[in-house]
């Protein structure tokens, strides 16, 4: 083995910012420094061509608004990140019965506002009955007017 030119480091020789990834063919784990980020190299176990994926190229995540992601960051102690995501999910789960509290006053609300719906439209009938009274009271007193003007004999 003489060839220097495409050597792909195993995961024993790997350096800070190496870039860290696993063949699609075979699942072997490599390294490869972050300078080969989107070169095509051969797989250091089966040899087939793999593309070194390009850190953070990917589509952004989704925002997650309410619930704070914890930092995980290189050399933590893992008790502690272990801590951030309790916190985290003891955040989320409070997010949850808000929601869940919210829902069942919107519901309460929504039935309440039916109810006047309901009052409403019974209320609307009786104003509508009343207009068509009033209007033919209206069309008798203009038949009346009418026969004033024309000054006929009652
Ligand atoms: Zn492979």
């Amino acid at each position: 083995m003489s060839e220097e030119t495409q050597h792909v480091p195993d995961l024993t020789d790997i350096r800070e910012g190496d870039i860290l990834f696993d063949c699609p063919y075979c699942g072997k784990n490599m390294a490869i420094e972050s300078a080969g980020a989107g070169l095509m190299v051969p797989c250091a176990n089966c040899g087939k061509a793999v593309q070194v994926p390009i850190p953070d190229s990917g589509t952004p995540e989704a925002p997650v608004a309410t619930v704070p992601r914890p930092e995980i960051a290189d050399g933590d102690d893992p008790q502690a990140t272990i801590q951030q995501l309790d916190a985290a999910l003891a955040m989320a789960n409070q997010q949850i019965d808000r929601l869940l509290a919210e829902k069942e006053a919107l519901q309460e609300r929504r039935a309440f506002l039916e109810q006047i719906r309901i009052t409403n439209s019974t209320r609307l009938e009786r104003i509508a009955a009343e207009l068509a009274s009033l209007q033919d009271a209206l069309d008798r007193a203009l038949v009346l007017l009418a026969e004033v003007r024309t000054e006929k004999p009652a």
